[in-house]
């Protein structure tokens, strides 16, 4: 492709309402324009980056087994009502209605077609597993898109849906697509996690979700530096092996800690480190109820563990007169001993003894307090939030290391939620109907794309890995009306396409500056330089976009060095 002939418009402002890098860097490399919130073109030179993408799912997903197919975005209510989802699903469920009054929706995702495909067509167990995925534009009503391709209300996701005639087939389709997707994430050169976001083996239905690794990620994460285990913060686990609660030795004793209100404060105040003392959280919750939950000074209240634990729908910090009104004491110096609410406390707070809490006085807390002798504790739960260095609840040697994360995939079994309402039903080898077991799984194609750019960008522009990048190699002619430096950069650009290699040719007749800070900005991997003063050495220059090595490499032998990069970063087997 020639630049002069392309439509790359690049722009050296950031748009106002782009938040994210990734969105800034799609916009001003020419890759998208906005058409409306959440709604976006994709201008040529991201659609490459789009399709490349796609192209590395279908050919996953096809080694995997699964078969392609392609459903329509307008889905009739009917089907939805049949799930029960029609009436259950948010706004985010576009409904219109067609010129014959008729109920539609845009689909958001296609469990109730793709049921309806398979029962209509699949009769018997012999015909299974089946598993059967689309690339196709999704429409969700987002009440916040934002983030670009990021979240969008009309994006490209790849979903696959599988069946099964029982729970053990279901989970070996769900293991298959585990690994595709493993695999997937991989090829794309992307770093990544597979956490698992529902631990719940309740009503056999469990998930995973794929985490590209990215400091902008709106996801908080947690892996295990030694075996598999990875989980959103939220829902880590932690244990504390072999945990004894020490011998109580010191006396309680009030003391003065005046104007000292942080646990940091009290801490050097009496010379101690935060771990040594416990704090007393004062909780209102959705049931009427106000309890105090205990954790360790350093440690920070893991709220969707509390709100699991006690099964309300939300807790939170209490008010400041409730406070006032169960410790006797403003915010902040709240402590169990005389308490007449319900005391929790974390697990961690068991293996501790002889501690310092707040004395339900201004300035005034106890030291040498001890849980059992001082105060009861209720019930101990695993209620903090998990951090760099927890030791791994699975393995024996691996402590967790933290990350924050973007979903870019979901494998989710699904059980028999939507055969069961849809009356899919196979027969078995006995004759007998038996109700379908379903997974799905879910690739948000743009957002991979847009995550490979948070995590693939400097201060100049995007470094896609060679997988994503819309070209390859880039041919810069320093100056086109130099005849040497033209025809030496033509009969490059015409070997490498004659060799399969994706080149863009920059033949603009512009100032090397900025020829040289687009291309930094559109972030072509490998760019190659023709310049005069080298040219008349026999060479050209040869940098690499990630790393900014530089080279020079003699004119003839350039189009095979290029040709071996582009190998090298391709290969995957
Ligand atoms: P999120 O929690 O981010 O809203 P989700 O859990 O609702 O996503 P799924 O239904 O699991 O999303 O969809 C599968 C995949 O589709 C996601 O992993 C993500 O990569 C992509 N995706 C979902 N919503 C959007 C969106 N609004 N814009 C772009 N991609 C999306
Ligand atoms: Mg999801």
């Amino acid at each position: 492709m020639r630049y002069t002939q392309y439509l790359l418009p690049t722009l050296k402002e950031t748009p106002a309402d782009a938040e994210v890098v990734s969105h800034q860097l799609m916009t001003r490399a020419g890759m998208i324009r906005k058409v409306a919130a959440g709604i976006y073109n994709y201008m040529p030179f991201g659609l490459r980056s789009i399709r490349k993408m796609e192209q590395i799912v279908r050919e996953e997903m096809n080694r995997a087994g699964a078969i392609e197919c392609l459903m329509p975005m307008a889905n009739p209510a009917e089907l939805w009502q049949e799930s029960g989802r029609w009436e259950k699903y948010g706004k985010e469920l576009l409904r219109f209605k067609d010129r014959k009054e008729t109920d539609f929706c845009m689909g958001p995702t296609h469990e109730e077609v793709i049921t309806d495909i398979v029962r209509n067509t699949v009769k018997s167990y012999r015909q299974l597993p089946l598993n059967l995925y689309q690339i196709q534009t999704k429409f969700r009503d987002e009440i916040r898109p934002r983030f670009g391709l990021m979240r969008g209300r009309e994006f490209i996701m790849k979903d696959a849906y599988s069946f099964d005639v029982d729970d053990a087939g279901a989970d070996a389709s769900y293991d298959k697509m585990y690994q595709a997707y493993r695999r997937i994430f991989q090829r794309c050169g992307l770093k990544f996690r597979a956490v698992e976001a529902d631990s719940g083996a309740i009503g056999g239905s469990f998930s995973h979700e794929f985490m590209v690794l990215a400091d902008s990620g709106e996801d908080g994460i947690v892996s295990c530096d030694a075996c598999e285990y990875a989980a959103n913060v939220e829902k880590a686990e932690l244990i504390y092996r072999g945990l004894k609660t020490p011998p109580a030795t010191a006396a309680l004793q009030k003391v003065d800690t005046p104007q000292q209100k942080t646990i940091e404060e009290v801490a050097s105040f009496l010379k101690l480190e935060p771990r040594q003392l416990v704090k007393t959280l004062i909780v209102q919750t959705s049931e009427d109820e106000v309890l105090a939950v205990l954790l360790r000074g350093d440690r920070e209240l893991n709220e969707i563990k509390l709100v699991n634990l006690l099964g309300v729908d939300w807790a939170l910090l209490a008010e400041d007169e409730v406070v006032k009104r169960v410790t006797g004491a403003p915010t902040g110096f709240a402590g169990p001993i005389g308490l007449k609410i319900r005391v929790i406390a974390d697990n961690e707070v068991k293996g501790m003894a002889d501690f310092v809490v707040g004395g339900n006085a201004v300035d005034v807390h106890y030291t040498g307090a001890n849980f059992g002798r001082d105060f009861e504790v209720s019930r101990f739960a695993d209620l903090r939030q998990a951090v760099t260095g927890d030791p791994c609840p699975r393995c024996d040697c691996g402590s967790f290391e933290s990350w924050r994360g973007i979903e870019v995939g979901h494998v989710f079994k699904l059980g028999t939620k939507y055969s069961a309402a849809m009356n899919a039903t196979v027969l078995d080898a006995e004759g007998k109907a038996r109700t379908l077991v379903m997974g799905c799984y879910g690739i948000g194609i743009g957002r991979t794309v847009a995550a490979a750019i948070e995590q693939n960008h400097d201060a100049n522009g995007m470094a896609l890995p060679m997988p994503l990048a819309p070209f390859q190699v880039l041919v810069s002619m320093v100056n086109p009306k130099d005849d040497a430096v033209r025809e030496a950069s033509e009969k490059l650009y015409r070997e490498l396409i004659k060799q399969g290699i994706e080149a863009l040719l920059d033949d603009r007749d512009e100032r090397p500056g900025i020829k040289f800070k687009d291309a930094d900005l559109i972030g072509i991997p490998l760019r190659v330089t023709v310049g005069e003063r080298n040219l008349k050495q026999g060479m050209f220059e040869l940098k690499q976009r990630a790393s900014g090595e530089t080279t020079l490499v003699p004119v003839d032998e350039t189009a095979k060095t290029v040709r071996q990069l582009v190998a090298e970063a391709l290969d995957f087997d």
